[in-house]
């Protein structure tokens, strides 16, 4: 596995080694009252963490967060990095989202959809380290794509493919290819890995910024 972050470290909850960060608890993770544990069962960036994957973080990175929901992945993110930008388009998580971001100085929730980043170009900063993106939607390579605008020029995208949320008959493994083959108009891909068995019909993606 890539080295971790400072920020995110392996420690002993429930007499097992799990990912942690430090932090408010926000969805009923073991705490040891300092470090939270990061579930990888639900979380797939956290599964993509545990299962040793090409990631390059070292803490403090400006992100861009796609498909923030009520804010289970994203609070352990901004636990680690820099300002993190969380955009969801569903208002109800959104409020429970917005009370993560009150312990979270760095957190910045917006109530946007992912699909015309036009919509918040004026708020997000440029040049940032990380864009992750695991929105439940068709089109999660041009959301990718249309995305990178906010990336440094060797910026990292962490990426979560639903096979489903393409089409729910077809053989993920052929979704997969195709989603990935997408992405090479403005990604070069370092890393896939398939989620299981925490997140069934999913591919985690490393790619640098082309
Ligand atoms: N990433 C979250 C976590 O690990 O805590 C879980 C995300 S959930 C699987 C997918 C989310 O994507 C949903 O909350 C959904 O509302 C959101 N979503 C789907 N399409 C979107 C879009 N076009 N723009 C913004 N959010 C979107």
């Amino acid at each position: 596995m890539t080295d971790l972050p400072d920020g995110i470290q392996r420690r002993e909850f429930d007499g097992r080694t799990r990912l942690a960060t430090r932090g408010e608890p926000v969805y009923g993770e073991p705490t040891d009252g300092e470090w939270r544990c990061w579930d990888a069962g639900r979380s797939k960036l956290g599964a993509m963490l545990e299962s040793g994957m090409e990631v390059d973080l070292t803490g403090g990175e400006g992100v861009l967060y796609l498909g923030a929901a009520s804010g289970t992945t994203v609070s352990h993110v901004a636990d680690f990095a820099g300002p993190t930008y969380a955009v969801e388009f569903a208002p109800r998580p959104m409020g429970d989202l917005l009370d993560v971001a009150e312990a979270r100085h760095n957190l910045f929730p917006l109530l946007k959809d992912a699909r015309k980043p036009e919509a918040y170009s004026h708020v997000v900063e440029s040049n940032l380290e990380v864009l992750v993106q695991d929105v439940a939607t068709r089109g999660q390579a041009s959301v990718a794509v249309d995305n990178a605008r906010f990336l440094a020029d060797d910026g990292q995208l962490l990426l979560a493919i639903k096979a489903r949320s393409e089409d729910v008959t077809a053989d993920p493994e052929t979704v997969f290819d195709s989603v990935c083959e997408e992405l090479t108009e403005a990604y070069e891909i370092i890393d896939r890995q398939r989620l299981e068995p925490s997140h069934d019909d999913h591919l985690g993606v490393v790619a640098r910024k082309r």
